[in-house]
């Protein structure tokens, strides 16, 4: 339910969504968006499927799930963690590891790379469609890589929520306020 306010004062008779409010409000008022009694915000509701969706998540170094919605919270696409369609699963085949080193630093981090990123897979399934992601907002578990922050900086998204930090998301948070995209980490002390 959203109620909207001229100074304290209720305005009441305008229907329709958030959109339709911001439009039709005079200058000056003042939104305020109440939580249905017993149903769970936007953010609960796509952070709870996105758990579910983890489940048919084939690595088990980052068993992520992503979804992306319109700002009228329509799900565009989703995706979660797996190998292209048809080949092997590291959980049954075992993961593909690549060494990386920093060449300033010296250290070394290892990363699966079987799989396709939840991110990336959401990405693919929307171009598989022909569905467009300008001004989108993306939900996903697990703070994103950088290499998934590159992609969805290209491909139009303007807000991404994560559930967890990732340990290496200082360059994906940098990128994104390069980028103007405007991010959050619900739960910013547990860390994968
Ligand atoms: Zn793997
Ligand atoms: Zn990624």
């Amino acid at each position: 339910m959203v109620k909207m306010f001229v100074g304290d004062k209720e305005v009441k008779g305008m229907k329709g969504g958030w959109t339709l409010v911001q439009e039709f409000l005079p200058v000056g008022a003042i939104v305020i968006k109440d939580p249905e009694p017993g149903r769970p915000c936007w953010e609960e509701y796509f952070v709870d499927l996105l758990h579910t969706m983890s489940k048919r998540a084939t690595c088990s170094r980052g068993s992520n799930a992503c979804l992306i919605t319109n700002q009228d919270n329509d799900i565009l696409s989703f995706g979660y963690v797996g190998s292209p369609h048809g080949q092997p699963h590291c959980d049954t085949d075992g993961h593909v590891i690549l060494r990386i080193r920093n060449l300033d630093t010296g250290e070394e981090r290892e990363h699966c790379i079987r799989t396709i990123h939840a991110e990336q897979n959401a990405i693919a399934l929307a171009a598989k469609r022909g569905v467009a992601l300008k001004d989108s907002i993306l939900y996903t578990l697990l703070e994103p890589c950088y290499y998934c922050a590159k992609l969805i900086v290209q491909c139009g998204v303007i807000k991404v929520i994560s559930k967890f930090p990732y340990k290496e998301g200082n360059l994906t948070r940098e990128l994104f306020d390069k980028s103007s995209i405007v991010w959050k980490v619900i739960e910013m002390k547990k860390s994968y």
